[in-house]
């Protein structure tokens, strides 16, 4: 590593060095997650729901591994933060957690996304997983798994208060309560929760969003009211995802979902900054320069030649590209290359002689690797091959200078959760303050090469 490489990590040991070491040795990317900041986002989010003791808990939703952060540290970082339920969208990440050793003294899990007609209905309840109901095809399937077992499925009714996506609808509720009665009666269901999802993350300056959210509470609370009538209580509702546990405290209920919020972000940048919400970005997605060179006037670069660089000057190669997850939508068109509209590609904080500097995707993203035009000799700005740049991190302060996941959503037209999402898991994922969040067992559950 050249010295301008980058600001040290806050390693917790030797090893932490050496694991660190080991990694750029294997992949020359590397997402460094800071469990630091997902404990402490959790903990602020159980806050604003009022705190541990108000009758409203928190749910760390850890689908898709995590929204790439690494499905088991960062739920164990969502346990030390005080959240006391993990959801799952599919099944097979709610029984991973349960297998990790995620017992139920630590929390309820809850999946919601599986096919009634082939889903390990008996495994989830063996493994005291609760289970979203919005359809009757896998209903006695279900029972049935419950009886086997004879111990009822602890199940969440799931409502479409205007998603549009999973969950009763308002013409079907009377037919289903009629089904889902008996079973509750019978004992094969426990019917423990209501639940539905919000279409929109509300922007207080957007009315019809407002408005639509407006619409989608009544649609929920008239759902609990033709279910009590029907002799079924809930004794969980759960309705607000991030945007609503931060904007909307009158549908915290007994339960919110955040997600986003967990790994430091908005849901909407329209919303503001994550630092406006008191969040902290967990991740930081940094790489290792490959070629560095200079470059003549007029150089065509990448792809489809959409770059043409203007003077002579220096490009350096980022050896990721979209085999990794960096979407070839954040790709960058010069005045000179462009055939249609100039674009600026996704941002890349660079360490000069003279101080971080942001460059930009320059032509189009590559499978396993982009270019940066330097915009000048790297002889002269002291970049060389082997440097660490970062793609995107918590964006700190202006003279850090360092890009978020947003910009690099805004650059490639898409939502940070796509950003994070898209991350493959050849890329190292590495964490920071494991030792101080987690304690021993829990220390244990982790890869210990990814430990720093
Ligand atoms: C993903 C998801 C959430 C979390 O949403 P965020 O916007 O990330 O907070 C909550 N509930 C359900 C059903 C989800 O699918």
């Amino acid at each position: 590593m050249t010295a301008n490489a980058c600001e040290p990590w806050p390693f917790s040991s030797p090893q932490g060095i050496a694991n660190y070491e080991a990694a750029l040795r294997q992949y020359p990317g590397q997402a460094i997650i800071d469990l630091a900041a997902l404990r402490d986002n959790m903990r602020h989010l159980v806050e604003v729901v009022g705190g541990p003791k108000s009758g409203t808990a928190v749910m760390g939703v850890v689908k898709a591994d995590a929204y790439g952060h690494g499905l088991v540290p960062a739920a164990l970082a969502a346990l030390a933060g005080g959240a006391t339920w993990l959801g799952a969208a599919q099944s097979h990440e709610a029984l991973a957690l349960r297998k990790a050793g995620i017992g139920l003294d630590r929390c309820h899990i809850l999946t919601w996304v599986y096919n009634g007609l082939a889903v390990p209905f008996d495994e989830l309840i063996a493994n005291d997983i609760d289970i979203s109901l919005g359809s009757l095809a896998g209903i006695d399937a279900l029972a049935d798994a419950a009886r086997q077992l004879g111990r009822p499925a602890r199940v969440h009714i799931k409502v479409d208060t205007g998603f549009g996506r999973n969950g009763f609808t308002e013409q079907g509720f009377d037919t289903s309560l009629r089904k889902l009665v008996p079973l509750a009666k019978e004992g094969a269901l426990h019917i423990v929760g209501l639940w539905s999802h919000l279409a929109v993350a509300d922007a207080p300056d957007v009315p019809e969003f407002v408005d639509s959210t407006d619409r989608q509470i009544e649609h929920f609370h008239d759902f609990e009211r033709r279910m009590r009538a029907a002799g079924i209580e809930p004794e969980i509702r759960h309705l607000a995802n991030t945007a609503a546990t931060l904007t909307r405290p009158e549908i915290h209920f007994e339960l919110t979902r955040p997600g986003i919020g967990l790994y430091g972000y908005e849901a909407d940048p329209a919303m503001g900054t994550p630092q406006d919400y008191a969040l902290t970005p967990a991740m930081t997605l940094q790489a290792q320069l490959g070629t560095v060179k200079d470059v003549e006037d007029g150089h065509g670069i990448s792809y489809g030649r959409t770059y043409i660089t203007e003077g002579e000057t220096s490009t350096a190669i980022v050896p990721l590209g979209y085999a990794d997850g960096i979407h070839r939508s954040a790709s960058g068109f010069d005045e000179r290359g462009a055939k249609h509209a100039v674009k600026p590609g996704g941002p890349v904080r660079v360490m000069t002689a003279a101080g971080p500097e942001l460059m930009h995707v320059s032509g189009r993203v590559c499978m396993d690797q982009f270019i940066l035009d330097l915009h000048g000799s790297a002889a002269h700005l002291g970049i060389h091959e082997g440097d660490t740049v970062k793609l995107f991190g918590p964006g700190r302060g202006e003279e850090f200078a360092e890009p978020t996941a947003d910009d690099w959503a805004r650059a490639a037209d898409t939502i940070s959760y796509e950003i994070f999402t898209c991350l493959r898991n050849r890329i190292p994922r590495l964490y920071l303050h494991a030792n101080e969040v987690l304690g021993a067992d829990d220390l244990a559950k982790l890869d210990p090469a990814s430990v720093l």
